[in-house]
């Protein structure tokens, strides 16, 4: 097999460090939900390839406009020159984010993003603080780095920026203050309280940075009203809110952004992943006053607001406005949902379903009881569901990842889980042989 060749050579020039697989998958081609491997297999890509792919593969009107755009004009910088593309670009998204009046800065990926917005909120409230939550994931970069709730055994080495605190995400279903949901107290909003009782001084706070659904974590929706009280905490310190809509935003969820969903309005809102349709480019969009705090060359790139990405990023929404994709995601998202939730009845393995729109999660148990997570059957999933023909992935070891372009065919939406099901079913059966576990890295 070609693959096998391509992986081996693979070993041999990247370090570790920049890669974590999951299946064998050398992907030479792909359309829509579909990606087709060097050795001709197909498979359906429910993971929209890291949640980037929300238009689809190699979408039609993304390719043209980059084709076009590439043949008149790569790369004129923004830095310096007044290219049009990432001006038509800003201009866009300020129509549509949540923000009144916003000034955007573009970049090449979430991590950059996410630094961006470090900066601003400190330069703007001339503080130091920021606070973040357990298990949120933000970027490999020094400061997305530093802000993110997980190490990976990287922060111990290398280090990482000071001053940042972190706050339990408030997840119903593993309740970190063990609280059941519709009786508790909202502990998880008290417990900030707390926190600014002691150990942190509230008015030094710059910045919360929240994702509005926690994605790598594992698809964590938080409760209904739970934004809107940490907002009036943090109102009553003059902190602003970030959110991260990287993972979470355009259109994944049913809205443009998740946040949207929790009726507050954010102070800056970061974003990459799906805006370039597969062209990296990040976007820092924030309030006015805000974005005007920090001094010229204080988040420049030589590559950011490319010609190229900026014409995919404006196809792409484009491409969202005009096929209605919003209402598209709410309800392909909800019908998966149901479908999901069904398994769950039939499957003991599938503690929890979860998510909003097209973004979801299923929390893999050993026992429903003290939902010990499912780490071994999660990797065995996700091989079985790989060698069946479905690309699927698992966060924090057990909770799969379900994220299909939002432009799926319902057939394939269909099929796609009737696959996912036979996996599960596979791997409850003891089908799905150990050695397999060895073949499945993931995190
Ligand atoms: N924020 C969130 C919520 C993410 O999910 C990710 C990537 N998983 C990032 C930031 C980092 O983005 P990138 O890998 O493009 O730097």
């Amino acid at each position: 097999m070609r693959s096998e060749e391509i992986i081996r050579r693979y070993s041999r020039v990247f370090p570790r460090a920049a890669r974590v697989t999951y299946a064998p998958i050398v992907g030479v081609r792909a359309k829509n939900a579909k990606v087709w491997d060097i050795d001709g297999r197909e498979y359906i890509d429910f993971l929209s390839d890291a949640a980037v792919q929300n238009v689809g593969h190699n979408n039609e009107r993304v390719v043209r406009a980059a084709v076009e755009q590439t043949h008149r004009l790569i790369h004129f910088t923004f830095i310096y020159g007044f290219p049009v593309e990432p001006l038509l670009l800003a201009e866009k998204l300020r129509e549509i984010s949540p923000i009144e009046n916003p000034k955007v800065t573009f970049g090449m990926t979430g991590s950059d993003a996410n630094d961006g917005a470090i900066k601003f909120a400190r330069a703007y409230t001339g503080r130091r603080t920021i606070l973040s939550y357990l298990r949120s994931y933000y970027g490999a970069t020094y400061g997305a780095m530093s802000i993110t709730g997980l190490d990976f055994e990287v922060r111990s080495i290398v280090g990482e920026l000071s001053g940042v605190h972190y706050i339990p995400y408030p997840n119903c279903y593993r309740c970190p203050f063990g609280k059941e949901p519709g009786s508790c107290k909202m502990e998880c909003v008290s417990y900030i309280k707390e926190k600014f009782e002691g150990e942190v001084y509230a008015d030094g706070v710059a910045a919360l940075f929240a994702e509005p659904i926690q994605g790598d974590a594992g698809m964590v929706v938080p409760p209904g009203g739970y934004f809107k009280e940490v907002k009036k905490i943090l109102d009553e310190h003059g902190i602003l809110l970030v959110v991260d809509e990287v993972q979470s935003g355009m259109g994944r969820t049913g809205k443009w952004f998740a946040i949207e969903h929790f009726g507050v309005k954010p102070d800056i809102i970061t974003l990459a992943k799906p805006l370039g349709g597969g062209f990296p480019i990040s976007a820092v969009i924030g309030r006015e006053e805000v974005m005007e705090a920090l001094p010229s060359l204080g988040h420049t790139f030589t590559l950011s607001g490319n010609s190229v990405a900026s014409r995919a990023a404006l196809a792409v929404i484009e491409e969202i406005e005009e096929r209605n994709l919003l209402r598209r995601a709410e309800k392909l998202g909800k019908y998966a949902k149901k479908r999901l939730e069904r398994m769950k009845e039939e499957h003991e393995l599938i503690g929890d379903v979860r998510g909003l729109g097209l973004m979801l999660g299923v929390d893999l148990v050993k026992d429903r009881e003290t939902k010990e997570r499912a780490f071994e059957e999660a990797r065995k999933v996700v091989w079985r569901a790989y060698e069946l023909g479905l690309i699927v992935a698992f966060l924090q070891g057990n909770v799969l990842r379900i994220q299909p372009p939002l432009t799926i065919e319902e057939e394939l939406l269909d099929e796609g889980l009737n696959r996912l099901e036979r996996a599960i079913s596979d791997v409850e059966e003891g089908k799905v042989p150990d050695d397999v576990l060895s073949k499945v890295q993931g995190w």
